[in-house]
């Protein structure tokens, strides 16, 4: 049965009981009244009529008052005849009255008013007992047709106190524990309720939506297990090392090339704070201490391999949820980049042998004493030589570039003079200034302390410096050559008034290979200012570049004084 309707009955059923109750009441109270008021009405007035009729019975022979009251009296109780046999009595009264008035003397007539009066009034005492003993009986109905009105109230009332809740609270509860549930995701929680009321439809709703939660939990799970699986295969199958870390700090995963170069197992060190680890772990303690992407030398595996670490937040969109460092293995590259290295230095010296032959063949074409040559022989003899010489310096820089990447640089350090440096350089490059017609100034300070240097490739590093600037010149310019004291370290600058170099590649002129896009086709290989740093910064110093775009460029390098 429907809840709806269960309450509508219980009201239903309240209602008539309330009803009948209440009819019940009242057609007593009424009897009861009617019992009281027939009581009242019919009998005691008589009585009462009978009594006054007595009294004034005394005094009738001689009082005509009397006779008026008894006159009245009796023609009262003449309409109040309700009793059987009353009737009679009141009209043998009243015939003996009629009498005694003719004969006041007559006492037989007096006795037999008196006897007439006796027996009316037995007649109402009998029926006022008669009638109280009705109206007894009603309200002993009364009271018995209420106790038990009243007993089956109680019993139901308290049939539904003790039940209605129950209907009402058991389901509400069942379904309390079953929300409770399912917000815990306990999405197996079902409800069973026997009843076909709204709260069955309820549980029945409940426990189909539990169904598909359920249902779509273990889709959604599994299709986490699925793409979680196969993240871990892509990550396990990675030549590079992968290690994750939460946002505090604690190891998520690593991969099975990070087992190998950490030399640790994952189960071992998963959820381990990586600060911990570093205190034993070498690669770790680097990997935390420099968080920048750079290029790491590991010894993993027997062999040396290079990775460049690249460290990469992950983050939810508004915060920091944890770490990835990726180990990207670039052995082979650098297998390559050595492979290259070799290849240059052998074919760049291999090649020195005979360029340097040419260029003696040249000079001895050019000694008169070999023979004379018309013009047209010496101008190409003479392109030969310069071609020669641009060759030899080309494979020159190869050579020191060989050397720089292979880590072979040989210094051969001693107190050297600046001033001996800069003659070198400005003797060589002498030719080219000339050809020019260029202005090559010299600022030298005064008692400039020696340097540690090794003599050769500073003036290496400053020819490579004043060839740039005669390069970049324009024709009729002058260059700078200024040379003085900072501290402890002495400064070589060479300042030109040639193009200059725009703002944006001020920062990559020292990169190997690196050329101003735009720059005079036979410019050379890019390796020259990346050759100069390599060189200054081997031997202590630094070398820095400023340059206003179409005004000129100035280079300086320091060296440390003895
Ligand atoms: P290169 O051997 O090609 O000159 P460098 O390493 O010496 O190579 O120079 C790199 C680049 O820097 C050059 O290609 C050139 O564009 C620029 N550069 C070097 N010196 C100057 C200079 N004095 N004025 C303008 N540009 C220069």
């Amino acid at each position: 049965m429907r809840l709806k309707t269960k309450l509508t009955l219980g009201l239903v059923f309240l209602f008539i009981v309330i009803l009948s109750f209440g009819i019940m009441g009242i057609v007593y109270i009424n009897l009861l009244s009617k019992d009281a008021r027939l009581i009242l009405k019919d009998n005691h007035i008589t009585l009462e009529y009978c009594n006054n009729m007595l009294k004034s019975l005394e005094s009738v022979s001689r009082d005509t008052g009397a006779v008026t009251v008894f006159e009245h009296n009796l023609s009262m109780q003449e309409k109040n005849e309700t009793e059987v046999g009353e009737r009679n009595a009141t009209i043998e009264l009243r015939k003996n009255f009629d009498r005694l008035k003719a004969s006041p003397g007559d006492s037989t007539y007096a006795h037999n008013i008196r006897n007439a009066i006796y027996r009316i009034q037995d007649l109402n005492q009998l029926a006022i007992l008669r009638k109280n003993k009705t109206a007894s009986a009603t309200a002993e109905n009364a009271t018995f047709w209420l106790t038990i009105i009243v007993t089956i109230l109680t019993i139901v009332a308290f049939t539904f106190i003790i039940n209605f809740p129950g209907i009402i609270s058991a389901p509400l509860q069942a379904l309390s524990e079953g929300i409770t549930a399912i917000a815990g995701k306990n999405y197996s929680k079902r409800i069973y309720l026997k009843q076909s009321d709204e709260f069955g439809e309820l549980a029945g709703a409940f426990n189909t939506m539990a169904e598909k939660l359920d249902e779509y939990e273990h889709s959604s799970l599994s299709q986490i297990l699925f793409e979680k699986t196969r993240i871990e295969t892509i990550i396990n199958q990675m030549k590079d090392g992968i290690i994750g870390f939460d946002e505090k700090g604690h190891v998520l995963f690593m991969n099975a090339v990070a087992e190998n170069l950490f030399g640790l197992k994952e189960a071992e060190i998963t959820g381990q704070y990586n600060a911990d680890i570093a205190i034993r772990n070498d690669l770790m303690r680097t990997l935390l201490q420099d968080r920048e992407k750079k290029e790491l030398k590991i010894y993993a595996d027997g062999k040396e391999s290079f990775f460049i670490k690249d460290p990469i937040t992950v983050n939810n969109g508004e915060q920091l949820i944890g770490e990835v460092i990726v180990l990207r293995n670039i052995t082979p590259f650098h297998e390559l980049d050595e492979a290259k290295t070799n290849f240059i230095a052998t074919v760049s010296h291999e090649l020195k042998t005979p360029m340097s032959s040419i260029k003696m063949s040249t000079r001895l074409l050019n000694d008169t004493r070999v023979g004379d040559m018309n013009k047209e022989q010496q101008e190409l003899v003479k392109s030969i030589d310069d071609d020669i010489d641009r060759l030899l310096k080309i494979t020159g820089e190869l050579l020191n570039m060989a050397q720089v990447e292979t880590g072979n640089i040989q210094l051969k350090l001693q107190q050297t003079t600046p001033e001996q440096v800069v003659e070198v350089a400005q003797l060589a490059v002498a030719t080219q200034v000339a050809q020019r017609n260029l202005q090559l100034q010299l600022f030298v300070q005064n008692n400039l302390p020696p340097i540690m240097a090794d003599p050769e490739k500073t003036s290496w590093v400053l020819i490579n410096l004043l060839t740039n600037a005669i390069k970049y010149s324009h024709e009729n310019g002058t260059i700078e050559i200024t040379v003085k004291r900072d501290n402890n370290k002495v400064l070589f600058a060479v300042a030109d008034h040639g193009r200059g170099i725009e703002e944006k590649y001020l920062a990559r002129v020292f990169d190997r290979y690196f050329k101003v896009p735009g720059s005079i086709e036979k410019a050379g290989t890019g390796l020259g200012l990346a050759i100069s740093r390599e060189f200054i910064e081997a031997q202590g110093g630094q070398i820095w570049v400023s340059s206003s775009y179409g005004e000129g460029s100035r280079f300086v390098f320091s060296l440390p004084v003895v």
